[in-house]
């Protein structure tokens, strides 16, 4: 495993509650890491030595933006290219939006601005053209991140056409609702987007757990260290990564034998739907409880 990039779930809060959010990000949402926590996540990120680039990100990193800005300019001093991902709803005008972004310039490598209909009723919001506005004028690289509209689903093998929206978290329960095109489930016999054999990035959360998706965990670095969780990952092993390489989501249904619809949107619904029925199962490898909705509205 060549691990070159974490990605920091910095607060799995949001001040926006998309349907086709992965982390079911809401206001709602508890569990936000400390700077501490933060610190000792790149302590041993150095320590492993492969690791090339954090992103910050969440939820929305912005709302707790001294201790993002801070993690910022400690991982560029640390010699880490760093990202931001964010949904802009502070840039509410360039010139507001130079101020936020100002302790940043010099120290970005990547601005990610997210921007699509869920999120405002434009494609590229105010908010986010302010945004791009000012880091043009600071020098900070930027990249847009566009959800497509529910119809545009990827079904095997072709991720190629941009952000596509992938069904699950809060997108599985809720959005797929409303996408009638739908397809049986044993087709879905490959994970299109994760290179979960030999992931070079993984998300990491504020209780240390890696994500190789969203919701499927291959231990907390907080109980046992990363270069230990990277040197002794064996996917094949791994009770849900195992047979989601052997075969798609479709060959979780069939190993654990479990209960399915007909039909499903997509791979990303197949797979975050039977998780869900085998959390009480694997709960060491799916979680935590916010990835999952636990306690949120599910109508
Ligand atoms: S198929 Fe499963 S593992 Fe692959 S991206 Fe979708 S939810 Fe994640």
């Amino acid at each position: 495993m060549n691990l070159r990039g974490l990605h920091l779930l910095l607060t799995y809060q949001c001040n926006y509650e998309c349907e086709h959010c992965f982390v079911w990000g809401s206001p709602s949402q508890g569990g936000t890491m400390t700077l501490a926590q933060v610190r000792e996540i790149y302590r041993q990120a150095q320590a492993l030595g492969t690791v090339e680039t954090i992103y910050l990100e969440g939820g929305e990193p912005f709302l707790y933006y001294p201790i993002m800005c801070r993690a910022a300019q400690e991982a560029a001093e640390m010699g880490f290219g760093v990202g931001i991902v964010t949904n802009n709803y502070w840039a509410t005008s360039v010139e507001d939006a130079l101020e936020w972004l100002r302790p940043l310039a010099g120290v970005l490598q990547d601005l990610s601005i997210s921007t699509d209909l869920f999120h405002a009723d434009e494609v590229v919001s105010a908010q986010a053209r302010n945004a791009l506005v000012a880091a043009e004028q600071l020098g900070i690289s930027t990249g847009t991140l566009i959800c497509e509209s529910p119809l545009e689903t990827v079904v095997n093998g072709d991720a190629s056409q941009g952000d596509v929206v992938m069904y699950k978290g809060r997108a599985a329960v809720k959005l797929a609702q409303s996408v009638k095109e739908r397809h049986p489930w044993h087709i879905f016999n490959e994970c299109p987007y994760e290179t979960l054999d030999d992931p070079g990035r993984v998300h990491v959360d504020c209780e240390g757990n890696l994500h190789l998706c969203q919701g499927i965990t291959m231990g907390s670095l907080f109980e046992r260290s990363l270069a230990d969780l990277v040197s002794s990952y064996d996917p094949s092993a791994h009770p849900i990564v195992g047979p989601l390489l052997a075969g798609g989501p479709a060959a979780l249904v069939q190993r654990y034998d479990l209960p399915h619809e007909a039909t499903y949107v997509d791979a990303c619904h197949l797979c975050y739907t039977v998780r869900e029925t085998l959390r009480a199962r694997f709960p060491d490898c799916l979680g935590p409880g916010q990835v999952y909705g636990a306690g949120l509205p599910r109508a």
